[in-house]
């Protein structure tokens, strides 16, 4: 029986469950979608490169491709809805954007294509797309098969053109947002595709030599039971699925989904349902080899999502596209998420920006502390309290006190040096770090 809320992420689709950029970096500190953009990436990126050893280069990009067919009412995303009448000036933009961060990147190990909807770009588009990134930046780790190049698929979109031209252009792997198997689900949600598609575009990819996939689902639907969330786990399963992204459903403010709840439309998931889901995912996926590596993603050894884990383990990351956040030297920013914006202020390819967080040592350190403890690998004892030390005189023995508190009430556990969250640590996760956190006050 669970102790609490299940643990909730930022968003749970195709669209996000698998680039936690929310989590992470697309929605730190974003609540700002009303101003307009001031200056340019370009000042910035060039100061926080120059600060950098030539071996330090980036070697992860995201890239916001903000198209979907409609607006889901759980959303809160930046996506717009797809006239196609501005794919063409989207995609010559953000090559522009992309041409101009290359010179700052490394070999890039890992590139994400999220949205919005990215396999809505039409496939002549795509191959531009891709063989501008093949033109600017070094991809030889990806196409040697060490490193991961993600791209966000919803599955009515598959097609085996578009997954041959992925292929080409270096791509490994796909995330599907499923989100359910159960129709009347999806249409709570307003997704509109055919649950049996999904099957069929895992099909695709690995026809067309996409080896790799994920794929998304969402629990704590209003009116989903026990057994229908097991349902649509068993048939992730029977798809032969190496990496699910399962995510309990938030309502975020300004969706129309929260404005249904507002309305009472319906029922939000009873909160001990919702954690009997969580607890049976563990339970249900463990058993089918894919073990949790992070609070709501559960893969394969080995098939872990290292883009993610770049993310996560608080690594330098280059991002393109409206919307998009960055994340080098310390330096975060955002870009505008307005596509107009992003289309008509071209500062020698760089991107409007309207957020800039300079280097922040305390901010670092919570984050790291944020996003480590969600991880099945935790946070290593000795690095986190030596750097906390360093953030705020006296935060060691704060730590340490809070972790070891933490240890006897059965959230958290000690091994290999690591403070690691025990299976009911994970239903707690956000109370741990936040306790964590406050050591650093
Ligand atoms: S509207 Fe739907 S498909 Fe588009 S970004 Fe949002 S959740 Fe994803």
């Amino acid at each position: 029986m669970a102790m609490s809320g299940a643990p909730r992420l930022a968003c749970a689709d195709a669209c996000w469950s698998d680039h936690p950029q929310d989590a992470m970096t697309n929605n730190i500190a974003i609540s700002l979608p009303e101003q307009r953009p001031r200056q340019t990436a370009r000042r910035l990126l060039r100061a926080a490169a120059d600060a950098l050893a030539p071996s330090q280069a980036p070697r992860s990009l995201y890239i916001h491709i903000p198209f979907c067919a409609h607006k889901c009412h759980y959303c809160d995303f930046y996506s717009i809805v797809d006239r196609q009448d501005r794919q063409r000036a989207f995609a010559d933009r953000l090559i522009r954007e992309l041409d101009a961060l290359a010179p700052i990147a490394g070999r890039l190990e890992t590139i994400f294509i999220g949205g919005g909807t990215p396999t809505l770009l039409a496939p002549p588009l795509w191959r531009d797309l891709l063989t501008a990134l093949g033109r600017a930046y070094d991809l030889s780790e990806i196409r040697a098969g060490r490193g991961e190049f993600s791209v966000e698929c919803n599955p009515e979109t598959a097609s085996p053109e578009l997954f041959d031209i992925l292929v080409n252009g270096g791509v490994n792997r796909i995330s599907i947002g499923a989100q359910s198997f159960n129709q009347a689900h999806l249409q709570t949600l307003e997704r509109r595709h055919n649950p049996d598609n999904v099957a069929r575009a895992l099909e695709l990819a690995r026809a067309s030599g996409i080896e790799r996939q994920s794929v998304d689902l969402i629990f704590a639907v209003p009116g989903q039971e026990l057994e229908d969330w097991q349902a649509d786990l068993e048939r992730a399963l029977a798809i032969d699925t190496e990496h699910l992204s399962c995510y309990a459903l938030t309502y975020e403010p300004n969706t129309a989904m929260t404005a249904r709840l507002e309305r009472y439309e319906f029922t939000r998931a009873d909160e001990d349902l919702e954690a009997d889901m969580y607890e049976l995912t563990l339970e249900r996926l463990r058993r089918a080899g894919l073990e949790r590596y992070e609070v709501s993603n559960y893969a394969r050894p080995g098939r872990e999502c290292a883009h993610n884990m770049a993310y996560w383990r608080q690594q330098d990351w280059l991002a393109a596209g409206p919307s998009a956040s960055g994340h080098v030297g310390g330096h975060r920013w955002k870009n505008t998420p307005r596509l107009d914006d992003y289309l008509s202020l071209d500062d020698g390819g760089f991107a409007p920006i309207i957020e800039h967080e300079p280097p922040d040592a305390r901010r670092a350190m919570r984050e790291q502390i944020m996003t480590g403890i969600r991880l099945r690998e935790g946070l290593e004892i000795e690095r986190v309290c030596a750097a906390a030390e360093r953030v705020a005189p006296g935060a060691r023995r704060r730590l340490e006190a809070s972790a070891a508190w933490h240890v006897q009430v059965g959230l958290l556990s000690v091994s290999g040096g690591r403070w690691v969250l025990t299976d009911g640590g994970f239903l707690m996760g956000d109370r741990v770090a936040s306790d964590l956190m406050d050591a650093l006050a």
